[in-house]
């Protein structure tokens, strides 16, 4: 038995793997990808305090719009406040921006993937654009009005909203080449 026998033999018993022909394993799930996409429009934002990212998809599984939370075009970053008491004049919330981000015209029958639990003004524009379904990962303040107010109306209108689960704690993203490729 020569060497490269013996070391198929050795990996095929310790880990089956499935034929050559057969998809890969361990590929991205639909809703982990655009939770992820959510997350990583997140990293835009320039808020200390809140970073909050937003993905809509249509029911084909297309993102149709992506937003975060940040000051409305033309308001600089550097001279708009980010502090807590005055922020909320300005900023546009990450759920307005993907709504209005749409590359589609009718966002009816959409579902929403939304890091933080939509306000009250984000739950009115959500209903108002025909969105039916909201993923949330957190709900930071369940008891303060204006969450009590979105809750409310989602609930009212019909919009499904679920707290959302993944097998996975963390999706890693490399941006340096594979190892094995000569980069010039
Ligand atoms: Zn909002």
């Amino acid at each position: 038995m020569d060497i490269n026998t013996l070391t198929a033999e050795m990996s095929l018993e310790e880990s089956p793997r499935p034929p050559k022909s057969a998809k890969r394993e361990g590929y991205l799930k639909w809703e982990d990808y655009f939770m992820g996409t959510a997350l990583l429009a997140a990293k835009r934002s320039k808020d200390p305090n809140c970073q909050v990212g937003a993905c809509i998809v249509n029911r084909e599984n297309r993102i149709v719009g992506i937003g975060y939370n940040g000051m409305p075009n033309g308001c600089s970053d550097d001279t708009f406040p980010w502090d807590k008491n005055n922020k909320q004049f300005y900023v546009c919330h990450a759920e307005m921006n993907a709504i209005l981000n749409r590359n589609i015209i009718d966002l009816k029958g959409c579902t929403l993937y939304v890091s933080r639990f939509p306000c009250n003004e984000c739950a009115k524009m959500i209903i108002q654009s025909g969105i039916t379904k909201v993923y949330y990962i957190y709900d930071k303040s369940p008891n303060k009005d204006v969450y009590i107010a979105s809750k409310k109306m989602l609930e009212e209108a019909y919009v499904q909203f679920e707290v959302f689960k993944s097998e996975h704690k963390t999706i890693v993203i490399d941006l340096t080449p594979p190892l094995n490729i000569n980069v010039s």
